[in-house]
């Protein structure tokens, strides 16, 4: 057998020398499914086209092929990286950052919410590689204080959720300016017929990569959920919060106003809550988010669209205080916790008359989501006549309780 077939783990996908040691100074052992299978491909320069959702170690997947790609530094940005939210860049650039150990490799994180001197002055310096939320890319590229003449590759990460918040004009204004030949990297946690119109117009021959069919990080969610009538939901919340004793949790709100108003009613009950969505300034959402990454903040009450690019490995818990209007964003928030293969509950209250949301949640997953109940919290969901229901089918199998209910 040759040296190299006996490699394994990261020294077998083609990294360098100086990146293996920056794994494994990140403390990353094994190579996860998406990052096997997406960094020897994105290496040999192909277009790549990664199905997977976040917790499956998919920014190091783009991050060390970019890193191993480099050209000496010129000060002119080499690659781009699209995300939805500040909290995806500020996390995707902490994770370059870490895995560009020794090498001299700047990175510049771009978004809106914070003045702007910060990154004037980090672009003016220099950089090889810049993060950033599409809106705040196009800002600079009209300053003319960011050129993509020099760009060789593009990352569009979370590209469904990027063209969900309706980024697709200035995703396509910025890759109609990045000079041919370059290398484009799409990852996704799914791949609408939105996510292919924007690949097949500005993708060269991509190669496919589906990783989120057997999604570990999911598996090991313990996912469940308890009927409770509205205006019972808060007494229910606190009565859980109490009785699982969560690590840490984020709580899931429909709306800002909602996500306010309930983190300033639990706080007069329980310590260590705090409150994130997008309508606080940025120094508030990155103190939140510092407190919550330390633990100092046990309890995050979030709306969908900060809520769902928070990658805090500790997370235990997620409550969908209020059901996901849309199935997809129930996949993205319970995501939230069961990050590498660890363990996470994700309990939804559902009103009794929400039948037809946890339906499309149950077909969108393809499986029922056992109903658990708390005692002193009865109430009775009625199904919807019309569409028929899992649970209807799985009425017989049995309903175990999930905390030991007093
Ligand atoms: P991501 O899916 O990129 O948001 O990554 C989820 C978490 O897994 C992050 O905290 C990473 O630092 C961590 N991670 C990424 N790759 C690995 C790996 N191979 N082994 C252990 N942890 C990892």
């Amino acid at each position: 057998m040759s040296e190299t077939s006996e490699l394994r783990g990261f020294a077998a996908l083609g990294l360098s020398r100086e990146r293996l040691a920056a794994v494994k100074a990140a403390g990353y052992i094994e190579p996860s499914p998406i990052q096997a299978a997406f960094i020897p491909v994105a290496l040999e320069g192909h277009d790549v086209i990664g199905q997977a959702k976040t917790g499956t170690g998919k920014t190091a997947a783009f991050s060390l092929p970019l890193l191993e790609m480099m050209e000496e530094p010129t000060g002119s940005p080499q690659a781009l990286v699209l995300a939805p939210t500040r909290e995806l860049v500020q996390q995707i650039e902490a994770e370059i950052r870490k895995l560009a150990r020794g090498s001299r490799t700047r990175i510049c994180a771009i978004y809106g919410g914070e003045p702007i001197q910060r990154q004037l002055r980090a672009l003016e310096r220099g950089v090889e590689i810049v993060v950033g939320t599409p809106g705040r890319v196009i800002d600079h590229i009209e300053r003319r204080t960011l050129r993509l003449g020099e760009i060789w590759h593009v990352v569009l990460d979370e590209a469904d959720r990027m063209l969900d918040i309706g980024f697709r004009p200035d995703i396509e204004r910025i890759l109609r300016r990045v000079p041919d030949p370059h290398q484009t990297m799409l990852l996704s946690a799914t791949i609408s017929p939105d996510v292919r119109k924007l690949a097949d117009r500005y993708m060269y021959r991509p190669v496919e990569l589906n990783l989120s069919r057997d999604e570990p990080s999911v598996e090991s969610i313990r996912q469940c959920t308890i009927t409770v009538d509205q205006d019972r939901k808060f007494e229910l919340l606190v009565r859980l919060l109490e009785q699982e004793k969560p690590r840490q949790c984020i709580v899931f709100t429909r709306t800002k106003k909602g996500a306010e108003r309930l983190a300033e009613r639990l706080a007069r009950t329980i310590a260590g809550v705090a409150t994130i969505h997008g309508d606080l300034p940025q120094s508030a959402r990155n103190r939140v988010m510092q407190g919550f990454r330390e633990a100092t903040i046990p309890i995050l009450v979030a709306t969908d669209v900060v809520g769902r690019g928070i990658d805090v490995e500790g997370i235990s818990h997620v409550i969908n205080y209020d059901i996901p209007d849309d199935p997809e964003n129930y996949v993205h928030r319970i995501g939230r916790t069961g990050r590498m293969g660890k363990d996470g509950v994700a309990i939804t209250f559902v009103c009794p008359d929400q039948g037809q949301p946890l339906t499309a949640i149950e077909m969108l997953i393809n499986r029922p989501i056992e109903s658990v109940r708390i005692e002193g919290f009865e109430a009775f969901r009625k199904e919807s006549a019309s569409t028929p229901s899992f649970r209807e089918i799985w009425s017989s199998v049995s309903r175990s309780k999930l905390v030991g209910s007093s």
